[in-house]
């Protein structure tokens, strides 16, 4: 800290849909010393992570884990499995499957773009419409982001998957888990995702750094015959490596350390206990904004999100206004609107390593913060959280 930057006493509070709050233990584990990547110990970190990890994506192929963001995980999903001039079909949820397309797009992907209003999730109706009308399948892929961290909108990923079935279309179905996972049920395997990718920063409670592709076998033999353009990203060279317990090249050695713990964590909570303790902070938080007479970004009471939800200020007012007014205020960052939601939109995280008091807390933040800029909004809304917490 340096002597001419204000000090904010008290814990500051990092109430953005990602990076998320980082647990303490979780920090200290990876401030141990670096070991070679090539040593003789590197390979028990390797195993006991793919093991951790297979139960967080609910699967029992391969997960790969690269230094990048989350960003790096949709190139990688896109460029093993497609070539340019491939069709892909993809939906318009939000800001974040906007920018996985305009990855594709870089990559000479052909993309059957589906619009959409910002405020719901994937229609499996629609994919079942656009996959029948394919008769000659050449859609290679459909793209779908689980949860919309944009909008606070999560889509049904097992219900795009059993409409590709009831239209026995063969496309791969490629998933964005960044924002869900380890938030909300995630089932690789059971709900027939080809690539699921992720990233560090969100529900594993990690600082940014890490992003993962889980591979269905299909998708990975997909791989295997397209080596054109390949070499940062390559799944096989990957497998290949990670069979033996080490990386094509340097892995983030302490990023891994804070994976190894933040799984210990994950795991020892209890997978549904920590989807249940998201729900409840979610519905905890949805109680306040409905009282506050604000209105979710989300219109679909079946896609409410675990992770994040985004709320409008009435129209005519700024929301970042607000959330300027509440970070200094109140030391507390509320996420910013993205995209075409900017201004419009607040998001609150209620993500990762976060309970009810916590909760609490940054509800009383945006209310105080709504009175000090004088929005219209009706008092209450902490009131109707804690109702909701409180039950027995
Ligand atoms: C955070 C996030 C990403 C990751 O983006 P990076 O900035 O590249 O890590 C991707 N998709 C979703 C849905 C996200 O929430």
């Amino acid at each position: 800290m340096s002597i001419d930057s204000a000090y904010q006493s008290g814990r500051h509070f990092l109430q953005i849909p990602g990076p998320s709050n980082v647990p303490e233990s979780v920090l200290r584990a990876m401030a141990q010393p670096v070991i070679d990547h090539r040593g003789p110990d590197f390979p028990a970190l390797t195993f006991r992570l793919l093991e951790k990890l297979a139960p967080v994506f609910n699967t029992k192929s391969s997960i790969f884990i690269y230094p990048a963001s989350g960003t790096g995980g949709w190139e990688s999903a896109l460029l093993n499995c497609l070539s340019p001039g491939d069709k892909v079909l993809a939906f318009e949820t939000g800001h974040f499957a906007t920018l996985w397309k305009e990855v594709a797009e870089k990559l000479g992907l052909h993309i059957l773009w589906i619009p959409g209003d910002w405020r719901h999730g994937v229609d499996p109706s629609v994919v079942e419409e656009k996959l029948s009308e394919d008769s000659k399948h050449e859609i290679q892929a459909v793209l779908a982001v689980h949860t919309e961290t944009s909008t606070g909108v999560t889509s049904r990923i097992s219900e795009i998957r059993c409409a590709m079935d009831k239209v026995r279309h063969p496309a791969l179905l490629m998933v964005d888990a960044v924002s869900s996972l380890a938030c909300t049920e995630f089932r690789h395997d059971d709900w027939g995702v080809d690539v699921t990718v992720s990233a560090s920063q969100k529900g594993l409670m990690l600082p940014p750094g890490l992003s993962f592709n889980a591979v269905s076998e299909q998708a990975l033999a997909r791989s295997k015959v397209n080596h054109s353009r390949l070499s940062y990203w390559q799944w096989e060279a990957m497998a290949k490596n990670n069979a033996k317990g080490y990386f094509p090249y340097t892995p983030s050695t302490n990023l891994l350390y804070g994976l190894d713990e933040a799984l210990n964590l994950l795991l020892a909570e209890g997978l549904d206990k920590v989807f249940a303790r998201h729900a409840r902070l979610a519905a905890a938080t949805r109680a306040a904004v409905n009282t506050w007479g604000l209105e979710n970004v989300c219109m679909n009471s079946d896609e409410y999100c675990n992770s994040t939800t985004a709320v409008f200020v009435p129209e005519g007012f700024d929301a970042d206004e607000l959330r300027e007014v509440i970070r200094g205020r109140f030391n507390m960052s509320l996420g910013t609107g993205l995209g075409k939601l900017k201004s419009s939109i607040f998001r609150i995280g209620h993500i990762g390593d976060f309970n009810e008091l916590m909760l609490m807390g940054t509800l009383s933040g945006i209310e105080m913060g709504l009175k000090i800029v004088n929005f219209p909004y009706l008092t209450g809304g902490v009131q109707s959280a804690m109702a909701v917490l409180s039950k027995s």
